[in-house]
């Protein structure tokens, strides 16, 4: 800390002359980080990166040594937002070689893009010549270092070449995806990041500390009044009680010890209270680009949204911008304090340009009845203040104009159109309710049984709220990710209580523990792998550990208290997998009473070879669950959290249908429960080819209830299985079914676009 203190004192007398003391930072910065390099890259105009200055490369490649954005490790920085940390760079896949620099001496590499306002400006890098990882501190180290950097580009003039180009004034539109359905027309209003500060260092860390415990009571007092004043009426029944448990929980957040303790730090590392929650805004940034768990993700969404908070209460700019009644809200990200902010001022829907369904945002949103939609990639550096945009995210068939998109600066015929639709769409918008007590039922009399995916308590008012069958899949991982640690056994045993009491008569599927991968808990980081979602990961870690899954089935058995229990093993590969979790299951079983009423041990089925074992299996377990998230992503060895693959291959094909047949087939000879509670569950047409098959059993997000029971209670089986066994037969190496199937569907007038 005294050091980073002592490098940030030099860095002050340095920023102070401009770019023109570039060289001496570099060496600087090397020196601090025992580096033999120290090299800052810029973004010019064209998306390309030229190297500024160096302090250990060929002096006479500044100026010279260029790499494309996404090209080599400084490229994949400044595409990704995002450090890289590697002891042997030359081996990394993205390494590029660039020989006028003389890099070829040197194997590690730490690499930070230079950002401001969200916009990458730049990459700083230090390598070594013997492999080494840098330490956290040393990363920290050099990331404050690019904040302060990031100011000297500014002044350069960097942002206007980085943002060359942009800023049209023709209509334009962009591409979404669909958050909350809905139609929505109005002005503009664009909520930028927040600049950076004005004061990057301390003159006195007593006071900032104290400026910072000041601004923390605003911000609580802030938000207090806000939860206070209360969702308004419309949000009602389940929908309000989901909202006020995010509400909750995120002020458990905004109080939470952990994240204004590293604020604290930063300060205490000679920042002003600024520039430490900035500081500490954009690790937090960084950290969310890498985890693809949803709720986690949000989780570092609601810091955001406070770290924003926090920015204005020590009188900070940015919070205090009003908008028109019916306006369009644009930003980069919104947390769930923001959104009801913004609802109490009026808005007619919002545009984020990251965010998920399930976000907490998203969620919100839904029960204010917000459309909503993410993606839209470039709509905020286009959009100004005051332009008229359209939210097209419409799910109606009759609607839908072309995809869920935005419309910015819509010429007036296009307009007009849209007025129509969203005269149309709030008609329509009655019958959903109605819904909700009419069977799930197909119309020629087939049951359908429809579950909730369910992760969070905060989820289980959706049962009632959907009146759903039961719960399907209850992740009992999330909840201790979004606590960030593995409670202990009386603990897991009052909250898995608690759900089952929720549930009351309906069934619930618990699923034992499913970390690792990309759900990793805090200070429980384990060995690097270079492929965790087939690693040593899941029901794999509970079979080594055991004591840990022994305490979490011991919990659930106790969580019954004598009522029916049924317990089911993520990531099952052999039947022999499943013998000995069961076996952990029996012994703990013998130990616990009352007994449950019932015992019922199931295996997911996301590993293709247990398709391979199933006289066996069928033998061992009272039912199987289809995780068709992780099943589709081992069957075609596609990553399911690679965006570019999330398309190519189908639920919908001959082999994936083939498999979920002869299940399906050998399931019901053997009297063996079967489900699928894989997200695709929740997607009418998926959800109608699943009971086709002969699934009838279904278990999704909340969100697919009801587009789903509305399409299979127009549906007539008997002859949709006809047709779909004729489009299977006749597949002819078709890559996916769904065009067949969707023909079928539209020509017989069922709802196959409700979300
Ligand atoms: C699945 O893999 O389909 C599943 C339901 O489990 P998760 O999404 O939690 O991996
Ligand atoms: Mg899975």
């Amino acid at each position: 800390m005294v050091a980073q203190r002592r490098l940030l004192g030099r860095l002050r007398e340095l920023m102070a002359r401009g770019a023109g003391s570039l060289p001496e930072l570099v060496r600087l910065v090397a020196g601090e980080l025992v580096s033999e390099v120290c090299s800052v890259y810029t973004l010019k105009p064209g998306d390309i990166l030229e190297l500024l200055a160096t302090e250990g490369l060929r002096p006479d490649s500044v100026g010279r040594t260029r790499l494309r954005v996404g090209e080599g490790i400084i490229g994949m920085v400044a595409a990704t937002g995002a450090p890289l940390n590697l002891p042997d760079a030359q081996n990394h896949p993205a390494f590029a070689y660039r020989p006028e620099t003389g890099e070829e001496n040197f194997a590690s590499m730490l690499a930070v893009p230079v950002r401001r306002a969200g916009r990458t400006l730049g990459v700083i890098a230090v390598q070594n010549r013997n492999p080494r990882r840098f330490d956290p501190g040393e990363v920290e180290e050099l990331e404050t270092v690019a904040m302060l950097l990031a100011e000297v580009l500014s002044a350069a003039g960097a942002e206007e070449s980085a943002a060359e180009g942009l800023g049209a004034t023709v209509p334009r539109r962009f591409p979404a995806t669909v958050l909350v359905p809905g139609l929505a027309m109005g002005p503009v209003v664009v909520l930028g990041a927040a600049p950076p500060p004005g004061r990057m260092l301390a003159d006195n860390t007593g006071e900032e500390l104290a400026r910072l415990d000041r601004a923390v009571a605003t911000m609580q007092q802030g938000i207090d009044a806000l939860i206070e004043a209360g969702l308004p009426q419309e949000a009602a029944g389940a929908a309000s009680a989901a909202s006020r448990e995010i509400l909750d929980a995120y002020r458990l957040v905004a109080a939470d010890a952990g994240w204004l303790k590293r604020v604290g730090d930063a300060i205490r590392g000679g920042l002003s209270a600024e520039a430490a929650v900035h500081r500490v805004a954009g690790d937090l940034r960084d950290r969310m680009r890498r985890i693809t768990d949803p709720y986690l993700r949000e989780r570092l969404a609601d810091l955001e949204d406070l770290a924003g908070r926090l920015l204005a209460a020590l009188g900070g700019p940015g919070a205090v911008k009003t908008a028109p009644p019916g306006a369009i809200l644009l930003a980069r990200r919104l947390g769930p304090a923001e959104v009801l902010d913004w609802h109490s001022r009026g808005i007619a829907g919002f545009v984020v340009e990251e965010g998920s369904a399930s976000s907490h945002a998203a969620i919100l949103a839904r029960a204010l009845g917000l459309p909503a939609v993410a993606g839209a990639r470039g709509v905020l550096e286009t959009a100004e203040d005051g332009d008229e945009a359209i939210i097209d995210a419409d799910d109606s068939p009759a609607g839908g104009l072309a995809g869920c998109q935005v419309l910015l600066r819509p010429e007036q015929d296009l307009r007009r159109v849209y007025l129509r639709a969203v005269e149309a769409r709030e008609a329509r918008q009655a019958g959903f309710a109605a819904l909700r007590d009419l069977p799930a039922e197909t119309r020629d009399g087939t049951q359908v049984s429809l579950m909730l995916n369910v992760g969070l308590a905060l989820e289980l008012a959706q049962l009632d709220a959907t009146a759903a069958a039961g719960i399907g899949l209850f992740r009992t991982e999330i909840a201790m990710l979004a606590r960030g640690a593995i409670a202990d056994v009386p603990e897991q045993a009052a909250a898995y209580a608690r759900v089952l009491d929720a549930a009351g008569d309906r069934p619930v599927l618990f699923r034992t523990l499913d970390l690792g991968g990309d759900k990793l808990l805090p200070g429980n980081e384990l060995p690097a792998e270079e492929n965790p979602a087939m690693g040593w990961r899941s029901l794999r870690i509970g079979l080594d550990r055991p004591a840990l899954l022994r305490r979490q089935l011991r919990a659930l058995l106790l969580a019954a208290g004598g009522r029916p229990l049924s317990v089911m093993f993520p990531m099952v590969a052999t039947v022999a997998e499943f013998r000995a979790a069961r076996a952990l299951l029996d012994a703990e079983a013998a130990k616990v009473r009352p007994a449950p009423a019932a015992l019922r041990v199931g295996t997911m089925l996301e590993v293709p070879a247990l398709m391979f074992q199933l006289p066996e299996l069928l033998k061992a377990v009272d039912f199987i669950s289809v995780g068709t998230n992780d099943l589709m992503q081992f069957l075609f060895a596609a990553d399911r959290s690679t965006p570019s693959l999330a398309a190519r291959y189908d639920l919908l094909s001959p082999p994936m249908l083939d498999l979920l047949a002869t299940l399906a087939e050998q399931c019901r000879a053997a009297g063996v429960a079967l489900s699928v509670c894989g997200e695709a569950a929740a997607r009418p047409i998926e959800a109608m080819t699943l009971v086709g098959l002969g699934i009838e059993t279904l278990s999704m997000p909340a969100s697919g209830i009801f587009p789903v029971k509305s399409l299979l209670r127009s549906l007539d089986l008997g002859e949709f299985r006809r047709v779909l066994a004729a489009i299977r037969r006749t597949a002819g190496g078709a890559a996916s079914l769904r065009e067949p199937i969707t023909a079928w569907a539209r020509e017989h007038g069922l709802e196959i676009d409700r979300t």
